[in-house]
């Protein structure tokens, strides 16, 4: 086991089966999250033969940074994982706090047809405690707090659901790295019932949701996903969503240039969404190695936005981070293979 894979409740439950009291969970989580130490000799609160049992049953490591990139305000790193596999995290700062947009997987199985990650196959899901790593490592090299994470980089969160809701109850327990809910977004091209799963959880996140097309027939041609579960069943799953967590969802719309961003798909997306508690994010298409895609113009752009602004569809465009150092979307993995 690797200690920062751990949630609160298995660490408490790890120490009662060691025959300790549970509130040492607090106590190791105080001395690796808030005091950052990084052996277990300095939890000075902790008997020796503990300490001493805690060494030979956990692991601290954390996977190590091979590059790193600057483009502005963003900065990429690739990491590589104990058996040499590697994923990147992209790091954003805002005037509002400084954002980390993780990997959830060694590849992606979901094949969307735009998108660089899903060139290769999964080769296996990220622990935990390596998602938990990516924070930890970025914080300690570039000497800033990450206020907010996104699941958006490498991989698909929800099918690799255990790991990356462990990995969110980490972040998120006050004495983990106490990243408040409303600061974790988890963004997935729509896997039906674990949308219904998360929507049982007690965590305040933000869902995003990858749609990208308005209807099936395009957005099958785009996104595999689609055709195990198309819109109908999706739109009910985020119904579903939204009334039992009372929270807004993102809808996430790519505009690929010809393909979905004429003014009838930004009609046929209203009405696809009409009186849902959602918004959507325009993002502007990250060339990539897919030469079939090209982004739209700005002017296009715009023109959507508007459109949908008229059909009184909450929506805005998502600012472009790291273009110049291919920080989007698993382009940075795919150029080191
Ligand atoms: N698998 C998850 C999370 C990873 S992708 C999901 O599908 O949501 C994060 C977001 O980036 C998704 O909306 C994805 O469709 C989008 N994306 C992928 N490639 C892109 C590119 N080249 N430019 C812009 N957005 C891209």
């Amino acid at each position: 086991m690797n200690i920062y894979g751990i949630t609160r409740e298995k660490l408490e439950e790890y120490f009662l089966g060691i025959g300790e009291k549970k509130f040492k969970a607090i106590q190791i989580l105080e001395w690796f999250y808030q005091k950052r130490v990084h052996s277990f000799e300095e939890c000075s609160n902790i008997k020796k033969e503990v300490i001493e049992r805690l060494k030979s049953d956990f692991s601290l490591r954390l996977p190590n940074i091979i590059k790193r990139e600057m483009d502005g305000d963003t900065e990429k790193f690739l990491f590589e994982l104990e058996d040499k596999e590697r994923v990147e995290a992209v790091l954003m700062k805002h005037n509002y706090g400084n954002s980390l947009c993780v990997s959830s997987e060694v590849g992606c199985n979901m094949g969307c047809k735009f998108c660089e990650s899903g060139r290769l196959k999964k080769i296996r899901n990220l622990k935990s405690s390596e998602m938990v790593g990516q924070i930890l490592q970025v914080e300690k090299e570039s000497g800033v707090r990450i206020s907010s994470v996104v699941i958006m980089g490498i991989g698909e969160p929800l099918d690799n659901y255990e790991n990356v809701i462990d990995f969110i109850k980490i972040i998120n327990d006050a004495k983990g790295l106490a990243i408040g809910a409303r600061h974790i977004t988890l963004s997935t091209c729509g896997i039906v019932p674990k949308i219904y799963e998360l929507s049982e959880l007690p965590l305040q996140i933000n869902l995003a949701l990858s749609l990208h097309a308005p209807n099936d027939e395009l957005r099958s041609k785009l996104m595999p996903i689609n055709k195990a579960y198309p819109l109908n069943e999706l739109m009910v799953a985020v119904k579903d969503y939204i009334s039992k967590t009372n929270r807004r969802v993102t809808m996430e719309y790519v505009l690929l240039k010809g393909v979905n961003d004429s003014l009838e798909q930004a009609i046929e997306l209203a009405k696809l969404l009409r009186g849902l508690n959602v918004y959507v994010n325009l993002i502007p298409y990250n060339e990539t190695s897919h030469i079939e895609f090209q982004k739209s113009e700005k002017k296009r752009i715009d023109a959507f936005y508007d459109a949908l602004v008229k059909q009184h569809i909450n929506v805005t465009i998502r600012k472009e981070f790291g273009s110049k150092i291919s920080a989007a979307c698993g382009q940075l993995r795919s150029k080191e293979l």
